[in-house]
């Protein structure tokens, strides 16, 4: 497109190349007047959201956009995927604001977790990585679970002001956002999209009962989520989606775990012990021994281990090798994105590898 087109909804410049990112819409659109991007479009007839994500750079300047406004912010977190989804600018940029912290896709969780545990883990945890949230809360949007609970600290915390809901893509912010809107407005074509006032963000707006509003930021890339790793059959297969049976695996020294061929954890000293493994039920686990293992990888990549199917297996980062002597009781060898391995008792050398560029990393037990 030689001219820029601006969206009438929420100000974005109007691009028809890529569905996925920023300011889409078809280029039949176009010949619309007024024109809207594809979100605006959805969100105006179907009170819909529709993620979309956003350079780094658009990150930065909605965070400092945020940062100067007033009011609440929401930020959503994957709990399968904690650290690999987490904002870790957002802190420097809210200021005294308040945040709510909120854990999405709880259904994924064993059944037997105690969400009160999970809920201290998630405090404890952000405030490590500097943020000091109001309140913390479980939900799975997609399920419906938590929803009231949030909604409710919503109200009580935003004290009249608007709320701005952040979060990287695939956490299920849009699922939240269009569960909110359902909750809050029932079927009613309450929603109306508008150009977020004195900045040139993009954002979309939500209006409130009380003349403020809910904001719906897009989605921002974590680089080294697996997500971005892999195709999207595969990541099908990755993506857990009911709740998650954790499989156990009693290894002796020497041993070795292939996650597909997307992970592999060797397991070199420390004697026999279990470990425990929180993944999707349907990735394939496969044990070997370590001396076995190299040669495994290459001749079965995209075979026996996958995914990555045959046909992606060229364009996967080769593994990297992450050294780890386990020191605490109850620790996650975790795998951005793909879930993590739990130690119970200190003492073991571990080796994780991960395709390079993904998150690996250790952390005290979620569960
Ligand atoms: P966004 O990119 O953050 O807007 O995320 P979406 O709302 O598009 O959701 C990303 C993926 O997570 C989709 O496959 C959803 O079905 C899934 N998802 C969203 N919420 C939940 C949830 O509460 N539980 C589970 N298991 N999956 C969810």
């Amino acid at each position: 497109m030689s001219e820029q087109v601006i969206c009438i909804g929420c100000g974005v410049t109007i691009q028809t190349e890529d569905e996925k990112k920023i300011g889409y819409a078809p280029p039949s659109a176009l010949e619309r007047d007024p024109i809207i991007c594809q979100r605006c479009f959805r969100l105006k007839h179907y009170n819909e959201v529709q993620d979309v994500s956003l350079t780094d750079d658009d990150f930065l300047n909605i965070l400092h956009g945020i940062g100067q406004a007033d009011g609440l912010v929401v930020k959503i977190v994957d709990i399968f995927d904690f650290n690999g989804s987490w904002l870790p600018g957002l802190h420097r940029f809210v200021g005294k604001k308040d945040v709510l912290l909120v854990g999405n896709k709880v259904d994924l969780l064993p059944k037997s977790v105690k969400h009160e545990k999970v809920t201290r883990w998630m405090k404890q945890t952000a405030r490590e990585l500097g943020l000091q949230p109001r309140d913390v809360f479980l939900v799975s949007a997609h399920k419906g679970y938590g929803m009231k609970e949030v909604m409710t600290a919503i109200d009580e915390y935003r004290n009249g002001k608007d709320v701005y809901v952040v979060g990287c893509t695939n956490v299920g912010k849009s699922t939240f956002i269009n569960r909110i809107i359902k909750e809050a407005t029932g079927k009613g074509n309450v929603i109306t999209t508008s150009y977020f006032p004195g900045t040139t963000l993009d954002m979309i707006e939500i209006p409130l009962d009380d003349g403020s509003a809910l904001y719906d930021t897009p989605g921002i890339i974590n680089h080294h989520q697996m997500a971005h790793f892999v195709d999207k059959k595969d990541l099908k297969v990755i993506t857990p989606k009911k709740e998650i049976k954790p499989k156990v695996y009693q290894l002796n020294e020497q041993q070795t775990l292939f996650f597909g061929g997307l992970a592999r954890l060797d397991y070199v000293s420390g004697g026999r012990r279990p470990f425990v493994c929180y993944m999707s039920n349907e990735l394939f686990i496969h044990r070997t021994k370590r001396e076995h293992a190299d040669e495994l990888y290459e001749r079965h990549l995209g075979e026996l281990l996958q995914p990555p199917r045959k046909s992606y297996c060229e364009q996967l980062p080769p593994l990297v090798a992450h050294h780890f002597t386990l020191k605490e009781p109850k620790t996650d060898i975790v795998f951005s994105g793909l879930g993590w391995v739990t130690c119970h008792e200190p003492g073991a050398q571990v080796i994780a590898y991960a395709p390079k560029g993904v998150g690996v990393m250790l952390r005290k037990s979620l569960i």
